[in-house]
């Protein structure tokens, strides 16, 4: 008996699918049937994309419309609707090509696994959704508008899309607020479609009402010691809920772990002050000795991944690399921050020698530098001072001694110039500098004095 192996990859080769189709599935169909392996490779080669395919899309993606998709798919045949449908729209997505128009062109015939899918990566407006569904055609398999209204007011407020729609409206936030928020924000959180999404709760392990079985955010309380959150190899180090692995808060941080789903971390540099970390993932699960390592990844990286994927992120040696070197930058972020929220929080928000209060010129000098020994991140290691007086104070025209008396340079002293000499730099000499309330804040003697000691070689 003769093989048809031969003729359907022919038929492939023309491009004449339906018949390559019929006829090999009419061959597999037959007993006994010959060279089946062949035969199955040749149909699974069907709805591979025709030449011109890729340019195409590339030209879609420069005007893209609903009327230019029915165009593209225009000769398409039926049996690779589904998958010509589906490459098209993630190598769109990659494109940057606008969600809500692609969502029209996914919905054009009904609801399909990529519409839902674009409107989980959070591409879609709610109320593009919202309207395509009270104009949904009745089909023959009677999707009609309510049944599909449903179905997307339940995606709309799907898991991904509310962690999405978190981490922009921490972008915003860090943008207005800087880098250090207010609990109480945190704890209002934002609105989406009318529903309150609170980021942080009573509990460390947070998981708002909207989700249903990951946590959205991990808190580190700002008590604690400065470099309890990171373990030896560089990851952060969250610690369980109490001692009970299968506490339901444990169970959650391990399911976001296997879903590989990301989160916020809340890092506590103050009571009431967090700086947020976003997004992190927990890769790690260490029942023995109650903790989770987490690792902190870029967004783009996790909205790119997830638009190439069918929704679940997927991690490789690439993402490895990349996420250890993204938490270490976090660990000196972190630092820095805290630093300078102690240091300005002492020192009552105002210059240690001016007393000017705007925080957004103030900052937190080491007396000791961070890279010298004993230039630790601590409030006795620094002095909170005005853009000026801290570049003054680094370039040794102003020396403080340790009995906290201001010294301007000689030379400087003798200088003629504007207001801004004599006011801000001649009139500080001799004073005494802003002290913090609490004795065990105030600047360390010791310390005072080796840089005093530098200011007078330097001088
Ligand atoms: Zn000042």
């Amino acid at each position: 008996m003769e093989s048809p192996a031969r003729a359907i990859e022919f038929l492939v080769e023309l491009r004449r699918d339906d018949e390559a189709a019929v006829l090999g599935r009419y061959a597999l169909a037959r007993e006994p049937c010959i060279d089946g392996a062949r035969i199955r490779a040749a149909l699974n080669s069907l709805g591979s994309p025709p030449d011109g395919w890729h340019e195409a899309v590339l030209a879609f993606a420069q005007a893209p419309s609903v009327e230019a998709w029915d165009e593209l798919l225009l000769f398409t045949p039926h049996d690779a609707l589904y998958h010509r449908t589906r490459s098209a729209l993630q190598a769109l997505i990659r494109l940057g090509v606008d969600g809500d128009v692609l969502f029209r062109c996914a919905t054009r015939h009904g609801t399909t696994p990529d519409a839902i899918q674009l409107i989980e990566c959070g591409l879609v407006d709610p109320d593009t959704v919202v309207r395509r569904a009270e104009h949904a055609p009745h089909t023959a398999r009677g999707q009609g508008p309510v049944r599909g209204c449903v179905a997307w007011s339940r995606v709309v407020f799907s898991d991904h899309r509310v962690r999405l729609a978190t981490f922009d409206w921490l972008t915003s936030q860090v943008r207005a607020h800087g880098e250090v928020l207010p609990r109480q924000l945190l704890a209002d959180g934002l609105v989406l479609d009318g529903r309150r999404v609170p980021l942080v709760g009573p509990q460390g392990i947070f998981k708002p009402a909207v989700l249903s079985d990951a946590p959205l955010s991990i808190t580190t309380s700002p008590k604690g010691p400065y470099d309890d959150s990171f373990g030896p190899d560089g990851l952060l180090r969250y610690r369980y809920r109490g001692t009970d692995p299968m506490h339901h808060e444990n169970v959650g941080l391990r399911t976001a772990m296997q879903k590989r789903l990301p989160l916020v971390y809340f890092h506590g540099i103050l009571p009431g002050r967090y700086l947020a970390v976003w997004p992190v993932f927990v890769v790690q699960d260490h029942p023995a000795e109650l903790a989770f390592d987490v690792a902190v990844d870029d967004v783009s990286a996790v909205r790119e991944r997830f638009a190439e994927t069918d929704g679940s992120f997927v991690m490789d040696d690439g993402d490895s690399a990349r996420r250890r070197y993204i938490t270490s930058t976090t660990r000196q972020r972190l630092h820095q921050n805290s630093f300078r929220e102690k240091v300005l929080r002492a020192y009552r928000e105002q210059c240690a020698l001016c007393r000017l209060r705007h925080v957004e010129l103030l900052d937190a000098a080491h007396i000791i530098p961070d890279w010298q020994e004993h230039g630790d991140p601590v409030v006795a290691n620094g002095l909170a001072l005005c853009k000026l007086h801290h570049a003054a104070f680094d370039r040794y025209f102003i020396g403080i001694r340790p009995d906290f008396r201001i010294e301007v340079r000689a030379d400087m002293l003798r200088e003629k110039d504007g207001p801004m000499l004599r006011h801000g730099l001649q009139g500080m000499h001799d004073r005494v500098i802003l002290l913090p309330r609490s004795r065990e804040l105030w600047p360390d003697p010791e310390r005072l004095r080796q840089r005093y000691k530098e200011f007078r070689q330097a001088s």
